[in-house]
Formats: structure tokens, C-alpha cells, sequence
């Protein structure tokens, strides 16, 4: 049959009214029945807001029959391929203000504990997607971040709570289409202890790379640590593709996510940079995608579609680019890129100057092998993000010979800060900046770093 072009928009229109009223594709009914056998639950999620959540499965193993149920019902899960168990869970929306401490009732492996919630400040924009930070009353030292979306009508929750020794994840995990057709869209819930971490000769080839590195700084280089210099505002623009668009429930949320995580390290006392967003950029993810360079070149991809002159109109000092592609070709291993403060006032290159604004990170796996603990999660995500940022700010790698260093110590269990030059996983890397009031010496002190160049970066708009 052929259609005219406002038939076929109203056919289109038709099937997604339908779709609408259905909420998920159908599926036979003696599927149905299987599927809801195999969906019962013996345990309860690892976390739950109380009387918000539904346990959908529970200690779900990826590789199992479990989930090609729910993928059939609720189309392609993002489950990071290093997850080895994890819940599914639904949301009702959560009674949290933006304008009070937030005490939420929820269970951490089944105790009952308050989560207090206080709204962060780093965005104002008025979408219906507020983060908060805060910690879980009687759990010692934890962080928790949570940003909670309602802009579709919907509950979608991101958190992470930092435990001892532990990371708790809470993230949709639908991608955009479906996420569209459920009214409680799909969560999954799952703790670093339930991660695949890099087996001991990838462990081993690190540390050994560690013992060979001068961590002494030659000479009488020392980062200024100027505890007068006041606090700086920085405005981020965050733009993404096509693929990052739809990958997941909603990319503004998800953003938002991890810029409350940056924001939370950049809000550290010895780094004193409130990071604010500037605007959530989808307005050129046609052009991002349909450019091969986006595999090759992300970076100056990235900066030729969003000109300085751009930046300087959203008011953006630094802008990143948040990928959904795999980068392939010479660098294919690479997952982020920034050119760096380098390019600030480079006295050889003063045309140079704006490349320092700009910031690439991969929001997919790595399928080089050597990066198999690049997993797209959202604790790799926030590393390469946080990671690409702090170059711009100075912050540097492990061995540089100036102060500017990341940072590696034992737990006993390596433990590496965010510039790290390699990702290892959930268990050992953090997304902390290295510094001597937490994990760093004068040697180790990208905090200061970051500190001491802030106002240049803060006035680039
Ligand atoms: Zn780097």
C-alpha cells in the first residue's frame, strides 16, 4: 500500500498512540506466564526506597534466562558487562523536596536506615531533574549522590552510595524508546562488590609500573597553595550524539548524574570550584553522528561543531562531549581526551588558547582489550569524565615529575586517584583528585593544581 506522507505520520502517529496504551510489546500469553514464574523473587533488592520501590527480579545474573525475559518484555537493558548480579527494580516518584534536609526510609541489604538529602546547587534549570547529596545516618563516612528525574512523568533515580569499602549504584537501564513505553521505567541496582575486577597480572603490571616511577619531584617545584584565592564558578556545557541520546532512559538526567559527582569533587575545600551547568546540548547530535570523525576524532570533532564563539553565547567556559560511540582506529583505546591547560597560554602557540576548553568522553564500553575494565558503568563513565575535566584544569597523570600528579597507595588493595592514565575498575580507581589532605603529597597534588589555575579557567567566558 502506498501512504502519502500525512498518512504515514498519521499511521505513525496511530502506532504510537497504541504502543502508548500498551506500555510494553505484547507478548503471548503462555510467555507470559513463564516470564512471571521466572520473575519471582526470593530476596529483596540491595537497596530500596521503602515504599517507592518494586522488586521486578532479584540477584539477577546477566548471562541467565532471566534476563532475555526481561529484555523481551522491556527491549535492551544497559547492564554493564562487568556486573555479575544485580536487581531490577521500579520507582514510584519519591517525596523529595528542594527546599528541606530529606530524610527518605530505605534498606540497604535489608536494615532499614535514613538516607538525609540535602538539593545540590549546580544547576538551576528548571526541568523537573533535581541532585542531591548526602549520607546514610549510621553508616561512618558514607556519600551518597542521588538525582531524581520526573521531567517525563515518570521516576527515574541515579544514586551511588560510598560505603567503607563499597559502592552501591542505583541507574535506569532502559534505553530511550522503551523507557517512553513504561510507565515505571526499569532501574538496576547492584554494588561494586558484585563487579568483575582486573585479575592480578593486570594488578601486578600496575604496581610494578608504580614502583618505577619517580614520585619525588626533582628540584624546588611546589604548587602555590594559595588558601586566600576565593572561590571560583566554572559553567560546563554538556553535549551528546545521537547514540549517547538514545542509549539510555534520558541523557539529561543521566548527565546531570555524573556532573553532580564532578561537582562534588570540585566543591572539596582545597579545590574550591563551584562547576554550574551552562545547558544540556542535543541541539547538534545530528551533526555529531553523522560525521565519521566521531570514531576517529571525537575531540576536534567536538570543538569544530561547537566553536568557541558558540560557548562564549551559553555563557560555557568548558564545554564536554559526551560520546556513544567506541573509538576505533589508531587510538581505539583511548576513552577520553582533552587537550589540556597546556594550551591555556602556550607562548609557541597562542592560537592554541581555546583548545584548552574543550573535553571528549566515551559513554560506551571499551572493546580493546586491554581496557575490558572500561565498561561504559557509571563509576567508569564519572571516571573518564572527571579525568577529562581535571586536564583542563592542569590536573595531570602519575610520573609527570611535577607536582601536578595523580596518586596510587594500598589498602591493602591498590587504590589509584582520577588521573590516573589507566582505568581499573570499580575497586580500585576513585574519583578523587589527588591531594595531601586526602589521598596525595606535595608531590601528589592535583587539588592544588587545579587550585591554583581555577580563576583562568573560570574567566574564560
Ligand atoms: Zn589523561
Amino acid at each position: 500500500m502506498k501512504l502519502n506522507k500525512s498518512m504515514q505520520a498519521f499511521c505513525l502517529l496511530l502506532v504510537m498512540a497504541l504502543l502508548g496504551a500498551m506500555f510494553v510489546p505484547a507478548v503471548s500469553a503462555a510467555e507470559e506466564k513463564n516470564s512471571d514464574l521466572l520473575l519471582q523473587n526470593s530476596s529483596e533488592a540491595i537497596f530500596e526506597i521503602i515504599g517507592n520501590t518494586t522488586d521486578l527480579k532479584t540477584q539477577v545474573d546477566p548471562e541467565s534466562k532471566s534476563t532475555d525475559i526481561l529484555e523481551n518484555k522491556y527491549g535492551k537493558l544497559n547492564i554493564p558487562s562487568t556486573v555479575l548480579k544485580y536487581d531490577i527494580v521500579q520507582f514510584s516518584k519519591a517525596d523529595v523536596k528542594t527546599d528541606k534536609t530529606n530524610s527518605l526510609k530505605v534498606s540497604i541489604y535489608g536494615k532499614e536506615y535514613d538516607l538525609i538529602l540535602e538539593k545540590m546547587n549546580f544547576e538551576d534549570i528548571d526541568d523537573g531533574i533535581d541532585s542531591y547529596s548526602g549520607y546514610v545516618k549510621g553508616l561512618d563516612d558514607s556519600i551518597a549522590l542521588f538525582t531524581f528525574d520526573e521531567s517525563m512523568d515518570k521516576s527515574l533515580i541515579y544514586g551511588s552510595i560510598q560505603l567503607k569499602d563499597e559502592i552501591i549504584f542505583i541507574e535506569p537501564v532502559q534505553n530511550r524508546e522503551y523507557t517512553m513505553k513504561t510507565v515505571m521505567p526499569l532501574h538496576i541496582v547492584y554494588s561494586s562488590k558484585d563487579m568483575e575486577q582486573p585479575d592480578e597480572s593486570l594488578i601486578d603490571m600496575n604496581k610494578q609500573k608504580i614502583m618505577n616511577l619517580p614520585t619525588k619531584v626533582s628540584g624546588d617545584q611546589m604548587i602555590a597553595s594559595d588558601s586566600t584565592k576565593s572561590w571560583k564558578s566554572v559553567y560546563v556545557l554538556v553535549a551528546t550524539d545521537n547514540e549517547f541520546y538514545g542509549l539510555g532512559s534520558n541523557w539529561v538526567s543521566a548527565a546531570q548524574s555524573y556532573m553532580a559527582q564532578a561537582a562534588y569533587q570540585y566543591q572539596r575545600s582545597d579545590i574550591g570550584v563551584s562547576l554550574y551547568i551552562a545547558k544540556y546540548d542535543s541541539s547538534k547530535k545530528d551533526t555529531l553522528s553523522s560525521s565519521s570523525r566521531k570514531f576517529t576524532d571525537p575531540l576536534g570533532l567536538f570543538k569544530d561543531t561547537f566553536s568557541p564563539n558558540y560557548l562564549d553565547g551559553k555563557n560555557a567556559d568548558i564545554a564536554i562531549y559526551l560520546g556513544g560511540n567506541d573509538r576505533s582506529g589508531n587510538d581505539a583505546g583511548v576513552q577520553g581526551s582533552s587537550w589540556g591547560y597546556s594550551c591555556y597560554d602556550n607562548p609557541e602557540h597562542p592560537e592554541w588558547h581555546d583548545y584548552c576548553r574543550y573535553a571528549w568522553s566515551q559513554m560506551v564500553a571499551d572493546s580493546n582489550a586491554i581496557d575490558i575494565f572500561y565498561d561504559g558503568s557509571y563509576h567508569a563513565r564519572l571516571y573518564c569524565i572527571i579525568h577529562e575535566i581535571g586536564h583542563i584544569f592542569d590536573a595531570n597523570h602519575e610520573g609527570t615529575g611535577v607536582p601536578n600528579q595523580a596518586y596510587t597507595w594500598f589498602t591493602p588493595g591498590l587504590k589509584t586517584t582520577v588521573m590516573y592514565s589507566m582505568y581499573l575498575g570499580s575497586g580500585i580507581t576513585t574519583w578523587e583528585y589527588s591531594s595531601p589532605s586526602y589521598h596525595g603529597n606535595s608531590d601528589c597534588n592535583n587539588a592544588g593544581a587545579i587550585n591554583a589555575v581555577k580563576q583562568n579557567i573560570a574567566g574564560l567566558v
